[in-house]
């Protein structure tokens, strides 16, 4: 049923792309691509949006899960990036996504041999936490700081600066973007890479999709091209002689057992510019992120030990070492950061989104903040309203789909920490999800016996939210990988409801 389902979405949205012709045709479902398919769509416009992978496959689900202002930018002066990412954090919080998004006290620990000093440190936050309109900003004794954190590190700490940012889940919050573009009248559909573009009297209208064995030329007067780390390969369709407009910094994250005691997170300076987080994420703690130049096919990146040893070791600034044998790592992930062309090294660079137009009218966007995700497709939009033709852009904040109708009213009673973890994922919409367990109660079963994740969410996600690997579904629409639960068990289970099988 769940294989029939998806694949008539696949063949009506087929059909959609092959037959109309589109205002705007948006290259990558990341969050950027599926923000700006969602505005844009919500503004009236007729809209497509294609991922050569799944959504949110690549950045969008490889960050460090903050929404947050960006302690560290304020080192680098950038005022301006800090306080509309806080702005963002806020509208994000209260009224995009309040199931996804939460709010976290964050402790960031001031040891005698570290790169700050606490005088220094205090007026920083201070500025910080007034972008953030927070009033936690306070230094607080070791004592306190071991209440909140209690495996901090205490010898040679002076003092514990605190504030507050969010934490959230990438993947999902992506996810809900696309949602939002297609319940807004866009067509949407993964797995559909653009091949080539459409250049008519040497202008972009649209391009040659590659789709389930297919190629399907989709019309469009405007193209914007969100493709991420493969921007440039995208801007190399329209003109090949394009070069390069960014360069790309990777980034791993490991996740280990540890942090469901903790009420706040780390900040672990590791020089006078970087830091590094402990996160707690899902009762595991989210270590990262390293910050390394990468010029490979971003296709390729990937997790090396030297990445994980040096996670862990700089961890090990703030942590015991129990916490962070290389053999207690659950899961890892590695993402690259698409930054603006530069010198000096990528940890310097600043986080700002690089636009460009190429000579056919593409427009390109790349870079910034899952942060500052709506702000960077309402800009894109922006640019592109003389071709749309669209009037004024509505730039105030609409609640996602999860965010929308109130509390979900479930058909079936639920384990506490399913109930809650449902709520936290799929928001207004847990009762959708838990629907038909009401007759087949086998959905009710857990993808692991260790984590909360239930078998009648992986049906939804191949019913209703694009999945069609076992992949998509345990690592980016439940949480069963990143928890290091996706052994045989979880993938057979998965397995049986995937169309095809
Ligand atoms: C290590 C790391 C940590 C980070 N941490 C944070 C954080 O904590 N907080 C924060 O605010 N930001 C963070 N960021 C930044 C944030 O993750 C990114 O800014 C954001 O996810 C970028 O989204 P995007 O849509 O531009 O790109 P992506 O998510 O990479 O999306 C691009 C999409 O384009 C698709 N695509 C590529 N080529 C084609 C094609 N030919 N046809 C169709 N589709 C195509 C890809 O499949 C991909 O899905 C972090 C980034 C990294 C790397």
């Amino acid at each position: 049923m769940a294989a029939l389902a998806a694949a008539e979405r696949r063949a009506a949205a087929r059909e959609s792309l092959a037959r109309r012709s589109f205002d705007l045709l948006v290259v990558g479902g990341g969050v950027i691509g599926a923000a700006t398919a969602a505005h844009a769509a919500r503004a009236g416009l007729a809209v497509a949006l294609v991922d050569a992978g799944d959504f949110g496959s690549g950045t969008s689900s490889a960050s460090s899960k903050l929404v947050h202002g960006g302690l560290r930018y304020l080192r680098l002066g950038d005022v301006r990036l800090v306080r509309e990412a806080h702005h963002e954090r806020r509208a994000l919080a209260a009224d995009v996504a309040p199931h996804l998004v939460h709010r976290l006290p964050f402790l960031l620990p001031l040891y005698r041999d570290g790169p700050f000093r606490p005088a220094f440190v205090q007026s920083g936050i201070l500025l910080y936490s007034t972008l953030a309109r927070s009033r936690l900003n306070w230094l607080v004794r070791p004592d306190r700081a071991e209440r909140l954190v209690p495996e901090l590190r205490l010898d040679g700490l002076r003092s514990c600066a605190l504030y507050a940012d969010a934490w959230t889940n990438d993947a999902r919050l992506c996810l809900e973007n696309v949602l939002a573009a297609e319940q807004a009248g866009a067509t949407v559909v993964n797995r559909a890479e653009v091949v080539s573009l459409r250049l008519v009297d040497g202008q972009v209208r649209g391009a040659e999709v590659a789709l389930d064995g297919d190629v399907v030329d989709v019309q469009a007067r405007v193209t914007v091209n969100a493709a991420g780390p493969w921007v440039d390969a995208v801007r190399g369709l329209e003109d090949p002689r394009s070069g390069t407009s960014v360069r790309l910094s990777k980034g791993v994250h490991v996740l280990v057992p540890g942090g469901s005691d903790w009420s706040a997170a780390l900040t672990v300076p590791q020089d006078d510019v970087r830091v590094t987080f402990a996160v707690p994420w899902y009762g595991l703690l989210l270590l990262g992120t390293t910050d390394t130049d990468f010029d490979g096919d971003p296709a390729a990146v990937s997790v090396e030990t030297e990445d994980v040893t040096e996670i862990l070791d700089e961890a090990g600034k703030a942590l015991p070492s129990t916490l962070l044998e290389p053999c207690s790592v659950r899961a890892s992930y590695a993402g690259l950061r698409v930054l603006p062309l530069g010198d000096g090294g990528t940890a310097t660079a600043r986080r700002e989104t690089v636009f460009s137009v190429g000579p056919g009218g593409m427009l390109s966007v790349a870079g910034g903040k899952l942060t500052t995700y709506r702000r960077i497709a309402l800009d894109a939009l922006e640019r592109v309203r003389g071709p749309l033709g669209l009037g004024q852009i509505d730039r105030r904040p609409f609640p996602l789909p999860g965010a929308n109708g109130g509390e979900p009213r479930l058909a079936v009673e639920l384990d506490p920490e399913v109930e809650a973890h449902l709520r936290h994922l799929y928001g207004s919409r847990a009762g959708e999800v838990v629907e038909r367990a009401a007759e087949d109660p086998s959905l009710l079963e857990r993808l692991h016996p260790d984590g909360p994740d239930i078998a009648a969410q992986a049906v939804f996600a191949v019913e209703s939210e694009w999945a069609a690997s076992v992949d998509d579904v345990l690592r980016r629409r439940t949480t069963v990988t990143l928890r290091g639960l996706a052994d045989e068990g979880a993938v057979a289970r998965v397995e049986r409801l995937l169309p095809g099988s």
